[in-house]
């Protein structure tokens, strides 16, 4: 295996404090540098990114005094993938006095992470995610509230609180118009330069520091450079590489791929969230699947028949030959375990022949007991708009039949490296959201990325990034700085050669087929063979890919076939780091289940000795063999068990 990649120094993530777990956000914010109000205004910060992370963090940057160039690639801010969150966003504000608190926030994410974030990190999340709650409540975000008017929570997968806040199905949409308004108020105000339609191609690094971005105008065509103090990545996920996933379709990974290739270290790639939930694949028609929120497992109970082969419509099963094997297996948390669970044991039930629906791919999520209990208009209250959409979807009716769902590919826990600043190892480049690999581990708990993405954007960058930029501004560079110019100059050879090509095969087949290989090999279980036969395929595929790829068109002007190449060839190169770090990796841990390591009852089995560290891997070039630094985990809170929820 050694050839494929090489082990260097080991990392540490020297700005995290010691001392009790409790206080060391306290410290950190005290230790960390300030930087006078007078001296904010000379300084200048790119963000890329406006979802919920980029775009909590312009403004809070912009009202902080800093000068903020804002960038995303949709044409408003407001369409950010964040939108299409539903089902909600975790704090420990314990309003329904069911034992909730930080600690358990805390213990209940570094247990559903199996074991692979760090406690400094989660521990600050926890303590953050009650202070995100007020911010957003006073922003005007219309929270479900009870009927007393105090907001309303929920649970989701991994707790045994309810914890999640909401506002109906569109927990990301409410939250996003917040983000939103506070940064078009520093639009008005100045502070804040927004940039719509345009995306970032490259990073410019300048004497070992980030200093600004080439970026595309997709209208005009036009490459141009925007240089700055510091910049911060809040560009989200990349599950995208999968083709088929719940992302938006537009959701890629250019902007942290092309800064990972300039020096900034990418850590656990191989963990990627597979939701449970999602409505299952229908034929080789489809360009991205549809998720039914995990709120939906609050009131829905998930079952297969008990009998391999049973082809019989839902309701002409009787109850005893229904297995309601969550609830079978799990019955501490039934329902609700986390999502690798949940996926898993989908999985386990369809191989076993018990599968619903065309071709044995789903399991069944029936609302006939919550509906008897609570009535139809109360479930219609909590869940409307996600019933509306499964019907349109599916044709049919979740209020008489039982949903169908399949687990899909839905958010990825790795990403840039930071540390406890959230900076990654190129200085001065800054990363946020689900764009770093920060706080999950190995699997996110529901409602958790929500409230990642905002604890970033509106109170842990705006803290750390002053210790960085106190020593600022930098020196001046001129536009023809010969780094700066070489960035330019690469973006544009770049994009006449993905032109140039000019051969007979879309780009889309070519991404079709790469999220094939992904999903088959690097998907829900993964093996040392498996993985091997991915690594030789992607490689064979991208070879192909350049030589036959068709890009229509033309640089100058809109051109999509243009823009889904660019981002295709960087998925090539991940998918190839995403192989190769699961196949280094032999253990099982929350969203990689390695088939190799796995407990008698078919659980994952982690191996904590051998594997308790984040793999953060170094760029060598294309197709070389990257090299693998880690960065030792240490557990003083809450101690490795083999996760139970049963
Ligand atoms: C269907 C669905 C439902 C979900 N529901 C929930 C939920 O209920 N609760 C929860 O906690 N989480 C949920 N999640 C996860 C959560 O929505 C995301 O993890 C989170 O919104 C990511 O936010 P972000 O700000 O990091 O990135 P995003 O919202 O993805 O924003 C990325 C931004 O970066 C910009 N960008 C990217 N690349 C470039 C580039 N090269 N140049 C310029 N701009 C660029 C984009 O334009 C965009 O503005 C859900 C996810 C999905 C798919």
């Amino acid at each position: 295996m050694t050839e494929l990649f090489s082990v260097g120094d080991p990392i540490a993530d020297t700005k995290a404090p010691d001392g009790p777990v409790e206080t060391r956000w306290d410290r950190r914010r005290f230790s960390a540098k300030l930087v006078n109000p007078a001296n904010k205004r000379k300084l200048s910060v790119i963000v890329v990114g406006t979802g919920l992370a980029g775009g909590s963090a312009a403004a809070t940057l912009g009202e902080l005094g800093y000068r903020v160039r804002s960038y995303c690639y949709q044409d408003s801010p407001r369409r950010a993938h964040s939108i299409a969150a539903q089902g909600g966003i975790n704090a420990a504000k314990n309003y329904r006095n069911d034992g909730d608190s930080v600690h358990r926030l805390f213990y209940d994410t570094v247990k559903g992470g199996d074991f692979r974030s760090r406690e400094s990190n989660v521990h600050r999340l926890a303590q953050v995610s009650v202070e995100i709650i007020d911010q957003c409540v006073a922003q005007g975000v219309p929270f479900a509230r009870e009927y007393g008017g105090l907001l309303d929570t929920r649970s989701f997968g991994g707790a045994q609180v309810s914890r999640t806040f909401y506002a109906r199905g569109q927990t990301g949409q409410q939250l996003l118009l917040g983000a939103y308004q506070a940064l078009e108020r520093q639009v008005a105000a100045g502070t804040v330069e927004m940039f719509t339609r345009h995306e970032m191609l490259e990073l410019i690094v300048v004497d070992g520091r980030a200093r600004g971005i080439v970026v595309r105008d997709m209208v005009t065509g036009e490459i141009s450079t925007d240089l700055a103090d510091a910049v911060v990545l809040a560009s989200g996920g990349y599950g995208n590489v999968f083709f088929l996933s719940t992302n938006a379709k537009g959701c890629n990974v250019t902007a942290t791929w092309r800064a990972h290739r300039k020096g900034a270290l990418f850590a656990n790639p191989c963990y990627t969230q597979i939701h449970p939930t999602c409505i299952p694949v229908s034929g080789d028609h489809q360009s991205k699947l549809t998720l039914m929120s995990e709120s939906l497992r609050n009131d829905g109970r998930v079952w297969v028949p008990k009998k391999a082969g049973d082809d019989r419509a839902a309701a002409d099963i009787p109850e005893d030959e229904r297995d309601y094997y969550l609830e079978r297996i799990y019955p501490a948390f039934g329902n609700l375990v986390p999502r690798d669970i949940a996926s898993r044991a989908a999985k386990n039930v369809c191989d076993e022949g018990r599968g619903v629906g065309p071709g044995g791919l789903g399991v069944y999520l029936d609302f006939a007991d919550a509906i008897g209990r609570l009535g139809r208009k109360a479930v219609e209250a909590k869940y409307g708009n996600l019933f509306e959409m499964y019907e349109r979807i599916t044709g049919e009716d979740p209020y008489t039949v039982p949903m169908r769902i399949y687990p899909a590919v839905h958010y990825t826990m790795g990403g840039l490296w930071v540390d406890y600043d959230l900076q990654s190892t190129v200085p001065g480049l800054f990363v946020i959201g689900e764009a770093n690999f920060s706080d999950h581990g190995a699997n996110r708990l529901g409602a958790s990325a929500l409230m990642q993405g905002l604890a970033d954007g509106y109170f842990v960058l705006p803290n750390t990034i002053g210790d960085y930029l106190a020593a600022g501004p930098f020196e001046r560079l001129a536009a023809d700085n010969p780094e700066v110019a070489a960035a330019r100059t690469a973006v544009e050879d770049r994009i006449a050669k993905l032109l140039a090509v000019n051969g007979d095969r879309t780009v889309d087949s070519f991404h079709r087929e790469l999220g094939r290989i992904m999903w088959e090999y690097c998907g829900m279980e993964r093996t040392d063979a498996g993985l091997r036969k991915a690594i030789d395929l992607i490689r064979g595929l991208r070879e192909e890919f350049w030589q036959r790829v068709r890009v229509p068109g033309e640089g100058e002007g809109l051109n999509q076939a243009l823009e889904r190449a660019g981002r295709v060839a960087d998925f090539f190169e991940l998918a190839e780091l995403m192989c190769v770090d699961a196949l280094h990796r032999t253990e099982s841990c929350g969203g990689h289940f390695r088939a190799e390591s796995q407990t008698p009852e078919g659980e994952a089995e982690r191996d904590d000795e051998n594997f308790s560290y984040v793999a953060a891997w170094e760029f060598t070039g294309t197709g070389d063999a990257p090299v693998l630094h880690k960065e030792d985990l240490i557990f003083e809170y809450v101690h490795p068990t083999q996760r139970s929820y049963k």
